[in-house]
Order: C-alpha cells, then structure tokens, then sequence
C-alpha cells in the first residue's frame, strides 16, 4: 500500500541565521512530516532550533533550502499572498507567550483572526455569527464565564487556553504550538495537553508542537528529536 500523502511535511530544510559576516547555520536537512490527525512533538534543547523549524513550516519565515509541503503541494514558494492565505486559513499558532491584546476582551481577542481574514464589510455582516462562533470555542476550551475578561484579569492557563481558542477560531486545519506550556506550572501545563489532546482526538485537528520538556511531549502521539540541526532520532511515546 502507498502511504498516505502527508498533511504538512518539511523536505531537506536548511536555515541559518547571519550576524555580521558571520553565518550561524540552524537547520541542516531537516525533514519531518505529519499524517492528517497526527500529533508529534519536536523536542530538543534551548537553541536546538525547534522555533526555527516550527516558523518554517507555518510559512512565518522562509527556508535557504528545502521545501515545506501541504498535502503533497509546495507552499513555502508561493506568491506573498497565496502564503498569508494559508497562514489565515490552513494554520493556528499557538505561542508560549500567548500574544494576546491586552486591551479587548477575550471575546474580542478569539475574533481577530476573523477581521484579519474578511473584510470589513463582511465583518460587519456576519458579525452574530462569528460572535456565536468565537463564544463556543470558548466554551469548548473551558472558559465560558470568562467571556468579558481582559487577558490581565486571566491565570496563565486561561490565557493559554483563550490563546488556543483564537488559534481555532477560524477553523485551521493544523496547530503549530510552540512551547505552549513553557511559562506554566507543571499542572497546569498538563491541563493544556490535555486540552490539546482532546482537540486532536475528537477533532482530528493535526498538531505540531514543540517543546524542551519531554514530559510534555510524552503526552503527544510522536517524538522527533531535533539535534545539531537534524532530526536524530523517532521515538513512539509512551
Ligand atoms: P529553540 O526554539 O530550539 O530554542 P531557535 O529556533 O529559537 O531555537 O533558535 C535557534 C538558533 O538560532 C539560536 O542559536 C538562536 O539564537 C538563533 N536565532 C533564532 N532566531 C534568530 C534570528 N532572527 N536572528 C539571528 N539568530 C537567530
Ligand atoms: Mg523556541
């Protein structure tokens, strides 16, 4: 049997940084693929080269050499619009420090990447819909009665979680999450796996997540291992 065309996958990804004359290479032939309803976590030290890489494949930033592909057709090389397409429609970014906009509530916040994504006429039109929309990701991500905060009256968690809740808005087809428990507690970091888990699992949502903390990424389906710029080793997790 053929195996299936992945969903995104990276082929022979080469980066590398300038500082002055200096080259500092960060990839070095990185490939990596994930099927449709994967979860793999990328781990590797600090420095490894694992928000480098998640970048890459989320077309935040362009490879010296190498392809990024989606369902089997090239992106990374796609016109400037065609790539701010795919970014608004096809993926959801998670970060570790969540990027929420401390002014509007979190209501307002889950409904940005949907005034990005429509103009502002369409915006308008549709704006009970979305509202509908925005409020029962919320709901699905637990924080139902916290619609009206602003990120500064929310715990880490919550922000995570209302974070996670802007990233699936606009209904992505892949997470990119990079570090997404790295500024909480132990706890509350397992909480936003399992969080994360149940979207995968129920959803089929596709999720590529990196991480320092292979307690973490024991959570997820798949462990690929960054190292001196290459993915070294494949583990099954536990
Ligand atoms: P990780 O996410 O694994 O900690 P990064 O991908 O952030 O690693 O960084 C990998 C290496 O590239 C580090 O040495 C970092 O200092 C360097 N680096 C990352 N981003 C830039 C940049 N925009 N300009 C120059 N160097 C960078
Ligand atoms: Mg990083």
């Amino acid at each position: 049997m053929k195996p299936a065309v992945p969903h995104l996958c990276a082929v022979a990804l080469d980066k590398a940084y300038r500082k002055g004359q200096l080259r500092i290479p960060v990839l070095r032939g990185v490939d990596i693929s994930a099927q449709e309803g994967e979860f793999i976590s990328i781990v590797g030290q600090s420095g490894s080269g694992k928000s480098t890489l998640l970048h890459l494949m989320g077309l935040l930033d362009g490879p010296d050499v190498g392809e990024v592909r989606l369902k089997g057709d090239r992106i990374d090389n796609l016109p400037s619009g065609g790539r701010d397409r795919i970014r608004n429609q096809v993926f959801g970014f998670v970060f570790q420090s969540y990027h929420l906009l401390p002014e509007l509530s979190l209501v307002e916040n889950v409904l940005t990447p949907l005034l990005i994504r429509h103009s502002m006429f369409s915006y308008w039109k549709h704006r009970a819909e979305f509202r509908e929309q925005a409020t029962e990701i919320i709901e699905r991500v637990g924080l139902a009665h916290r619609l009206r905060h602003r990120p500064s009256e929310l715990s880490g968690g919550e922000l995570q979680r209302a974070a996670i809740a802007r990233a699936l808005v606009a209904d992505p087809e892949v997470l990119l999450a990079d570090e997404p428990t790295g500024n909480l507690d132990a706890h509350t970091g397992s909480e936003i796996m399992d969080l994360l888990c149940s979207l995968n699992e129920d959803e089929g949502l596709t999720i590529i997540m990196v991480t320092h903390d292979e307690k973490i990424a024991n959570l997820s389906q798949r462990i690929v291992r960054l190292t001196e710029g290459r993915i070294q080793e494949l583990e099954e997790a536990a």
